[in-house]
């Protein structure tokens, strides 16, 4: 096996190198441990700057971070670029689609993934938004979306390619159809002289009887009225029964010709823990003890998007500060086993929410008070640069928002030759089949 630990150094291996595996592991690095953390990417993504790239305002580079430079001054971290296919719990092994890897204690940090709710042809026919390559390609056809409809002489045929989708009103919908309204009705019009802008629609579908559920009602009320003035077509109690790859089938209402479904309206844990045959619950991710640990697995922890953790009767949502705090304590925890110390319970601070709906406009809650308009767009801004990592990525994505701000101009409207891989397989459950499909077994 590879990676064996022969000094007797306890072994800890975090699984994902997003904001819960990456805080762990800095906690780590402050005891006398080997630390090894596997991502299938060699970069760490800050997922809440996503909807930027896929909207033309940011470039992927200034949202993602290499992981191996984030660990230079810890020299008991190691990195490895690999897939986590399956944990074999009695030998206490990783396997990955390379190596195998043995573990003391082990950290799961794989965060969630699309889910469809096994609608039809979702998985098929929509773009998700979990990873830069959904982002970078979502980017790429709106952009081709424009230049076919500056050619196309058909009127249908236009107006689908000019009709654009966004299911799920959630945050990540929300923030995604007020970026690509200021997109489309801001430099596009430049761009594309010969199109009708006003035939182009940006459509917001969600089921429920209104938006973003997580936040206080001002927010929630101040984020519908903003963006139907940016010319969002809000539709509320919109329930999506089919995805086609020109049409989405809605249950007793319209149905809608587009060329572009954006599907932001489920997400569930990544499949690895359910397929190592750790229990799950229906949305993929792990009930875990207090203390952050598996049930009958004391040595293994679960954290962020991909744990459930109870609180007051309540799961915590999947948030960025949910999966560091997690991330902190699972670490400590094993300091403490490794020191013959009991695991201490994990407690939550909650430090608040955000909502970006474009220039000027957002919404915050901390606490018993709300924000919205532009002091809340400053906090936003404030906030996000400050989590992003990296100086160089502050500096470039503070250098693109100013340009976006002051000129009304998007810098990243640029689609670069690729060999992307069908859109079936840009899922975050990519590389090994595509939205709601399991990997295929392993491979040791
Ligand atoms: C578009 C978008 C916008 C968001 N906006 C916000 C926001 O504004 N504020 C906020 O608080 N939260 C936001 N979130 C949620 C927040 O990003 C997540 O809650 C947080 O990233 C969860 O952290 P994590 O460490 O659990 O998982 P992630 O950050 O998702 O990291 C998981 C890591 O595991 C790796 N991985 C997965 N499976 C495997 C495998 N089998 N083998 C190897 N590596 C694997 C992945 O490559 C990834 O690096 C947003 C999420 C999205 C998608």
């Amino acid at each position: 096996l590879a990676g064996v630990n022969r000094n007797r150094t306890p072994r800890v291996v975090v699984i994902g190198a997003g904001f819960g595996g990456l805080w762990a592991a800095r906690t780590l690095a402050q005891g006398n441990v080997d630390v090894l953390v596997i991502d299938r990417n060699n970069y760490h993504t800050f997922l809440a700057l996503l909807y930027q790239v896929a909207a033309a305002e940011l470039e992927a580079e200034d949202i993602a971070y290499p992981v191996r430079s984030i660990f230079w001054k810890h020299s008991n971290i190691d990195f490895t670029l690999a897939y986590a296919r399956r944990i074999d719990l009695q030998n206490r092994i990783v396997v990955t689609d390379g190596e195998s890897i043995s573990y003391d204690y082990l950290i799961l940090a794989t965060g969630s993934i699309t889910y469809s709710f096994g609608l039809p042809g979702v998985a098929e026919n929509a773009y998700c938004l979990k990873t830069l390559e959904e982002a970078v390609a979502l980017k790429n056809h709106i952009i081709c979306c424009f230049e076919a409809a500056a050619r196309e002489e058909d009127k249908a045929k236009r107006e689908s390619l000019l009709t654009f989708v966004i299911v799920g009103g959630g945050a990540t919908g929300v923030e995604y159809a007020g970026a690509l309204a200021e997109l489309i009705h801001g430099p596009l019009v430049k761009d594309y002289r010969t199109v009708d802008f006003q035939s182009a629609r940006i459509i917001l579908l969600e089921a429920a009887d209104g938006l973003v559920a997580n936040m206080p009602q001002s927010v929630r009320a101040y984020t519908l009225e903003k963006l139907q003035k940016m010319r969002v077509d809000v539709r509320l109690g919109a329930k999506v029964r089919e995805v086609t790859s020109n049409a989405v089938l809605l249950s007793g209402q319209d149905n809608i010709t587009t060329q572009t479904v954006v599907w932001t309206a489920g997400v569930k844990g990544e499949p690895l823990a359910e397929l190592s045959g750790v229990a799950t619950g229906r949305d993929g991710r792990v009930p875990v003890r207090e203390t952050l640990q598996v049930l009958g697995q004391p040595e293994i922890y679960v954290i962020g998007d991909l744990a459930s953790i109870k609180e007051n009767n309540r799961v915590l949502p999947m948030v960025a500060q949910v999966a560091i705090q997690s991330g902190v304590s699972a670490a400590q925890n094993i300091l403490r086993q490794i020191n013959a110390q009991a695991p201490q319970p994990f407690r939550y601070h909650d430090r608040g929410s955000m909502i970006t709906i474009g220039r000027k406009s957002a919404g915050v809650a901390i606490g018993a008070r709300t924000y919205t308009g532009f002091v809340a767009w400053v906090i936003w801004l404030v906030i996000h640069l400050f989590n992003l990592i990296g100086f160089r990525n502050r500096m470039m994505v503070l250098i693109n928002w100013a340009w976006d701000y002051l000129l009304y101009e998007r810098a990243v409207r640029f689609v670069f030759p690729s060999e992307m891989p069908s859109l079936s397989k840009l899922s975050s459950c990519v590389r090994v089949g595509g939205l709601d499909k399991e990997p295929p077994k392993n491979s040791q």
